[in-house]
């Protein structure tokens, strides 16, 4: 699925989505960049599979709310492999609470993290691509991002705002031949969503026609393809991988 002598980052790939997207685009001639901010054994576990896959990997620790470190994640890659190809701005996090009662350090931190985040790592990372005339660079959004949901104002705020954000960066990079795409994913099983109440979980089964939960895999095979020289016609879209829950 995906192309040789490419070099890709990928945020929060210590595990869940990012972990087996990380593990799908791995191959003979390709660089996986596995960044996490916490999870560095789990990061380097990952590596071993991808070098075990054929292809080369190195983990790559950063918070990616923090500019100056993102900066310096991404100038390390450029130094080490002299380009960088792909991104995926994976990395996420929830602090679900009620409107009312959501503190403002809830909302701060999780738009820190999952727009603010994917900002600092598309600006660092549009700067090779850009002189390369190449990139392929895909936001991980969330079917929330689109329908709402009560106590994940923030979540879905965040979620909302990086479809703003591909579009926008879509149609600024295009004429370097740098695509920007986001994937929307319904209910995918990880630790995120394993914590959720069962009650919950029954809630979320019920509206789904393809009556199941998805897997990382049936993500991570839209992104390799929306990575891969294949998708260079593809651009400014959102993917929805949701079991039919929404249809647009
Ligand atoms: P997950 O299992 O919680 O994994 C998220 C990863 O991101 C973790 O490895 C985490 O590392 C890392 N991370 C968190 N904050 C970070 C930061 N500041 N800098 C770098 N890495 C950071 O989540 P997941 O379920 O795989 O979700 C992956 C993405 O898909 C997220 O953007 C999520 O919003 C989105 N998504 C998931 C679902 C779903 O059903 N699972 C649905 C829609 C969208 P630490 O543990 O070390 O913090």
């Amino acid at each position: 699925m995906t192309d040789v002598n490419r070099v890709a980052l990928v945020t929060g790939a210590a595990r869940g989505i990012g972990r087996v997207i990380a593990l799908t685009l791995a191959g003979p001639g390709m660089t996986v960049y596995v960044n996490d901010v916490a999870q560095l054994e789990e990061a380097e576990a990952v590596c071993r599979e991808i070098e075990a896959k054929g292809g080369v990997a190195a983990v790559l620790p950063f918070d990616v709310s923090q500019a100056a470190q993102v900066d310096a994640g991404v100038g390390a890659i450029v130094k080490e492999s002299g380009r960088l190809d792909i991104l995926v701005n994976n990395a996420g996090i929830a602090r679900d609470q009620l409107l009312v009662r959501m503190k403002e350090d809830d909302w701060d931190r999780v738009l820190g993290v999952n727009l603010k985040g994917a900002f600092n790592c598309l600006k660092a990372a549009a700067r090779p691509m850009i002189k390369q005339h190449y990139g392929r660079i895909i936001n991980i959004s969330s079917i929330v991002g689109v329908m709402g949901n009560p106590g994940q104002i923030n979540y879905a705020a965040s979620k909302a705002g990086l479809l703003g954000l591909t579009r926008s960066a879509a149609r600024e990079l295009a004429s370097r031949k740098i695509t920007v795409n986001a994937v929307a994913p319904g209910f995918i099983k990880t630790e995120m969503t394993v914590a959720l109440p069962s009650k919950v979980q029954e809630e979320m089964l019920a509206q789904i026609p393809l009556q199941r939960f998805g897997e990382p895999e049936e993500v991570a095979h839209l992104v390799a393809f929306l990575a891969s020289d294949r998708a260079a016609y593809i651009t400014g879209q959102v993917f929805h991988v949701n079991g039919g829950m929404l249809m647009v």
